[in-house]
């Protein structure tokens, strides 16, 4: 096992050194709206399977339209449709974010639930959501292990592992807790610049040494005949 405070060390003086600077969709909600823990809820949610500038443009729609959970749970789902149409599975993330609407306004009288018990219990939040509000709605320590997260920790052989749940267990313990809240933001970014799922670039990465995948291609390239 290699010490991650170096390996994250590593990533951000390469991605500051390249200037790849640009905040995830996550990182930029947190910053932007005062981590308020609804819009990061529905930001995560309507993350998945889809790129961040899109994730982006839906969620300005969405709450330039719409105040909150209270708006939102009133709202016609054809009307959240159009205003979210910019992320993928936008059909069923409207019915979702309604759900989720109605449950935290009956149920938590407004406000989004700060327990992993409490969040998995809403439609469509499954354990990255969940640990995506902890970490980036209440900063409370948790791994979001998302497909950059799963891929890296593989590719540096943190982990073992076939499923981002086998991976998530993995690093909870293996990794020290004072880097679990930074851990998703250095991972994402670095998955989204450098260490790409297809061709990383990693010509900017000092992380070769370590790198079992690096190591794999570098041998498979060696065995093509000329
Ligand atoms: S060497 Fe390449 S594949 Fe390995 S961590 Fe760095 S960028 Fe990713």
């Amino acid at each position: 096992m290699h010490d991650l405070s170096t390996i994250m060390d590593e990533m951000e003086h390469a991605l500051n050194t390249n200037n790849f600077l640009r905040l995830t969709a996550l990182e930029d909600l947190h910053k932007n709206e005062n981590g308020d823990p609804f819009k990061i809820l529905i930001g995560t949610i309507l993350s998945s399977r889809t790129r961040d500038e899109n994730t982006t443009k839906a969620l300005i729609k969405l709450f330039k339209r719409y105040k909150g959970a209270k708006d939102i749970s009133k709202a016609n789902p054809d009307d959240i449709k159009k205003e979210i149409s910019s992320v993928g599975f936008y059909n069923v993330k409207a019915i979702r974010i309604k759900e989720v609407a109605e449950i935290i306004e009956k149920k938590f009288h407004g406000l989004v639930p700060d327990s992993e018990e409490e969040l998995l219990k809403l439609p469509g939040v499954g354990r990255k959501t969940a640990n995506c509000v902890l970490v980036y709605a209440f900063q409370k320590s948790a791994i979001p292990v998302d497909t950059h997260v799963h891929r890296i920790s593989n590719r540096l052989s943190l982990v073992n592992t076939k499923t981002a749940q086998e991976t998530e267990k993995e690093l909870n313990n293996y990794v020290d807790k004072k880097h679990w809240i930074t851990l998703n933001s250095t991972f994402v970014r670095y998955g989204q610049n450098i260490c790409l799922p297809i061709n990383p670039k990693c010509r900017y990465c000092n992380l070769k040494k370590i790198c079992k995948y690096y190591h794999t291609e570098n041998e498979k390239k060696k065995n093509i005949p000329n």
